[in-house]
């Protein structure tokens, strides 16, 4: 899409590994600076990551986020109200247990604070089958190039970044998201605008409207001074 200007933008939303920090997951302090300012000059500054709810409730309070924040790949959401969780856990759960006695995968220790998602380290056997077992039970798998996460169908990035435009009235065009892996593709939709930093997967920024130059949360950091700014 052709960009007329960055200033209707009212909501940004982003991923977090990758996209806020480094690759050994460290967070960029000019990543934070960056969505401070933002959200100082009325933007709505929102995260979404396949991480558990106490990890993205701190990130948030720590932070300063005002607007409710995502984990679980967006099937959760925190703000000051609670806890709001639109999936199930049931089917994701009951396929970890199989995978687990299979020897397929090892569990993880966030895996006690989610409520619709389970995360899981791959053994490196038989992917194949642990992908049959999933169609099976009715869930999606995903990797986000950090973790390995069991999901209920339409649980993705995508409905999190609805869900917020529908909760504060902005429109598709009005909407910028940031992401660095496959599964930011869900709320990269066609509408929406979209930046990746130059660390993202080549199919993200393939199909993004602005490219930072630089990696990481810097990367992050730049693409939101951009559009504070107005400059592409
Ligand atoms: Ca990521």
């Amino acid at each position: 899409m052709i960009l007329q200007s960055l200033t209707v933008i009212k909501l940004i939303l982003m991923d977090v590994d990758g996209t806020l920090t480094d690759s050994r997951r460290a967070i960029s302090t000019k990543a934070i600076e960056a969505m401070r300012m933002a959200q100082d000059n009325g933007l709505k500054v929102s995260l979404v990551s396949g991480n558990v709810i106490p990890v993205m409730y701190s990130l948030r309070v720590f932070i300063g986020l005002e607007a409710p924040v995502f984990g679980e790949n967006g099937g959760v959401m925190i703000d000051d109200t609670g806890v709001r969780s639109f999936f199930g856990i049931e089917k994701p759960r009951k396929l970890l247990e199989r995978l687990l006695e299979e020897g397929l995968a090892t569990d993880l220790i966030t895996n006690q604070w989610r409520y619709c998602s389970m995360g899981y380290g791959p053994t490196g056997k038989d992917n194949a089958r642990i992908r049959k077992m999933a169609q099976d039970s009715g869930v999606e798998i995903t990797n986000s190039g950090f973790s390995w996460h069991i999901l209920n169908p339409g649980q993705n990035k995508g409905f999190a970044l609805k869900w917020l435009m529908d909760h504060y009235s902005i429109r598709e065009n009005e909407a910028m998201v940031i992401g660095d892996n496959f599964n930011d593709l869900p709320m990269f939709m066609d509408k929406v605008v979209k930046g990746a930093p130059a660390n993202a997967e080549k199919e993200l920024r393939e199909i993004s409207d602005i490219v930072s130059e630089i990696p990481y949360g810097e990367g992050t950091a730049d693409l939101i001074l951009r559009v504070l700014s107005d400059k592409i």
